[in-house]
């Protein structure tokens, strides 16, 4: 392959006036993960987003704002432009219609379907309302026919209106479909176009006399271009239809649409028409991804449960954010919003199962080698089996990004991590630095060295922050953006690379503080209770208290106890050996709370038998005395296991 092959994609372009929620973020966030994929992949990558700034809204809510239409414009396509930044999105342009380049552009397709006779003046009639100044389509009415905003009855109007001649092309989008099953996706939507066409297209209206805030009709003033047609040929425009045809002809037969699916109308037959009427493929394909609801509930301003995506980034990160909205739902169905989820996803996912893979790796490059990574000897059957899951990994990744199914590529993608995690359970790395076997420790985390640098890679599109720090931390140079799959192969490590630990990538979020600080957001401060004095006990000296000896442990394993509602048999990793602890906090923890927590332990404490179990120590807990709380003691920032307090 000489040439570098293209890919154009685009995201809707979104409602100047309207406030970024999760939705417009979803689909935005979907399509930088494609096209950060694609480049890494090697191909050329047209990435656009852009606003829609015309229309009926704008100019009343300028007018009530005693601004300009393109005032009010100016004022809010920062919030798009702003959120894109926050969430780390790698558009190669940004089209707003109001430009200049998208006038000349759709005043010349206008003319040009105008001269070949495929747009024809006539009447236009529908349910108008006054005081909205709009028309409203049957299926957006209210009760006996009132407007949906103001509630005020329609009324029938009648105006004089362009038409563009859409059934005429009807039966040519439709022989289009049948040779292109992906032309739409996914294939329910593909049915349900294919079946709408069949019930034939009518002719649509294009213009509008009683609008002002658009683009006028080329030769008749009295006519501005109705929004939807305008709003279509932004992606023509941005890819050079009028202005760079090197361009065009470069990425216009790579076009794909994400949209959201209450559009696809729009987008599946009467772009692909107006398309086919200037002589000009449609788009390869369109994909028609569901919409979210916020805890089980539509998400509506009047509820006031409109998820604002800057603030989850702000709160949880840019990349948790990202990889919950890919992971959560398969693209094309409807998925469910809700805090809770995403803090579960990022204390399993992301804190359990990746992050500590990468910690615990390399503290034993740091423990056993000096940070610097052993050359590799011989590997066994087990690495080779790794090997080709690598491989596997990524044809596998390859394969669901061809059909936009990001949730199956990260559900791989965290296989091979756990894999990496299960490696360092079967060939137990602290037993072998404990037994001196150096060789083999050395192929142990030359392998799980790989399955983090491969793993970066693979991430980089979703979680391109948390890759560039993975990348950072395992010493290599650049940034796994700017890394083509064909130079991250299994084994192509460089020997002797020094691995730069760094701090943890997910911290873990505390469950109990995380509902407490949720519940005091939604109430207002309980009044501070009345204090009991307190009696302390006699005191001790320094000798005394240094005598015990407490040490940082992470729990690995929660176990139940027959017969005890109170106890748990815990196994807690002190990074230089592991050890049962029966501890009586059953009523306060669940074991998904417990798991991979990091307690503080009593490690010289006199062995006790609790419920025919040997307890060896005693994690550190805060109680009020009561059974409704208790809260263990953690260590606040990363630090290596078995390390001493005092
Ligand atoms: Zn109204």
């Amino acid at each position: 392959m000489n040439e570098r092959s293209s890919y154009y994609l685009t995201t809707p372009i979104y409602y100047v006036n309207d406030i970024p929620h999760i939705g417009h973020a979803y689909t935005t966030i979907a399509a930088d993960a494609m096209c950060r994929y694609k480049r890494m992949r090697g191909y050329d990558v047209f990435f656009l987003t852009g606003t829609d700034e015309h229309g009926q809204k704008i100019q009343q809510s300028a007018a009530a704002k005693g601004l300009t239409p393109r005032e009010l414009a100016d004022r809010t396509v920062v919030n798009f432009q702003e959120l894109w930044k926050a969430l780390d999105i790698s558009n190669d342009d940004f089209i707003r219609t109001t430009e200049e380049r998208h006038h000349r552009t759709v005043q010349a397709i206008f003319k040009k379907l105008m001269d070949q006779g495929d747009i024809y003046k006539g009447k236009y009639e529908g349910w108008y309302c006054v005081p909205c100044e709009t028309y409203v389509p049957e299926s957006a009415m209210g009760e006996d026919r009132t407007c949906p905003d103001c509630k005020r009855p329609l009324q029938m109007m009648e105006e004089e209106s362009y038409f563009f001649k859409a059934s005429k092309y009807t039966g040519m989008l439709l022989d289009y479909y049948r040779k292109n099953l992906k032309g739409v996706m996914p294939k329910s939507r593909y049915n349900e176009i294919v079946s709408f066409l069949e019930g034939g297209v009518r002719d649509q209206s294009i213009s509008r006399t009683t609008l002002k805030w658009g683009i006028p009709v080329p030769g008749d003033d009295a006519h501005v271009v109705y929004v939807w047609f305008d709003a279509l040929i932004n992606y023509v425009t941005a890819c050079g239809y009028l202005d760079d045809r090197v361009k065009f002809e470069k990425f216009w037969p790579e076009a794909r649409h994400l949209v959201g699916k209450d559009i696809i109308r729009f987008h599946c037959v009467i772009w692909p028409i107006m398309l086919l009427a200037l002589g000009v493929a449609p788009p390869v394909s369109v994909f028609a991804h569901g919409w979210w609801t916020v805890e089980g509930e539509k998400m509506s301003k009047s509820r006031g449960n409109v998820v604002d995506p800057f603030d989850m980034a702000a709160r949880y990160g840019t990349d948790p954010f990202r990889y919950f909205l890919l992971r959560e739902v398969p693209f094309g169905l409807d998925g469910d919003f809700s805090e809770a989820a995403l803090v579960g996803r990022i204390n399993s996912d992301l804190a359990n199962d990746l992050g500590n893979l990468l910690n615990r790796t390399l503290q034993m490059v740091d423990n056993f080698f000096g940070g610097t990574l052993p050359p590799v000897e011989k590997a066994g059957p087990l690495e080779e089996e790794i090997a080709r899951l690598a491989d596997e990994t990524l044809a596998e990744v390859d394969a669901r990004m061809e059909d936009f199914a990001f949730d199956e590529a990260l559900k791989a993608i965290w296989a091979f991590v756990s894999r990496g995690n299960k490696y360092i359970d079967e060939t137990m790395p602290w037993t072998l630095a404990r037994e001196e076997k150096g060789a083999e420790l050395g192929v142990v985390l030359n392998t799980l060295y790989d399955v983090l640098r491969l793993s970066a890679m693979l991430l980089a599109p979703f979680m391109p922050g948390t890759a560039a720090r993975m990348w950072d931390q395992l010493g290599l140079s650049g940034a796994p953006a700017d890394m083509r799959y064909e130079d991250v192969k299994w084994g192509g490590r460089e020997p002797g690379v020094k691995v730069r630990k760094g701090k943890v990538l997910f911290p873990r979020i505390d469950l109990a503080e995380w509902r407490k600080a949720r519940e005091a957001e939604s109430k207002a401060p309980a009044p501070a209770k009345e204090q009991p004095a307190i009696e302390h006990e006699p005191t001790v000296g320094i000798d005394a208290f240094r005598a015990i000896e407490l040490r940082v442990a992470q729990i690995v394993e929660v176990g139940e106890i027959k017969k005890s509602k109170k106890l748990y048999r815990l196994t807690v990793d002190l990074g230089y050996e592991r050890r049962t602890i029966v501890s009586g906090i059953k009523e306060f923890f669940t074991p998904e709370e417990l798991l991979n927590k990091r307690i503080i332990v009593v490690v010289n404490l006199q062995p006790a038998t609790l419920c025919g179990v040997e307890s060896n120590g005693m994690l550190l807990a805060a109680g009020d005395g009561t059974h409704t709380a208790l809260s263990l003691l953690t260590p606040d920032r990363d630090i290596p296991l078995g390390s001493r307090v005092s």
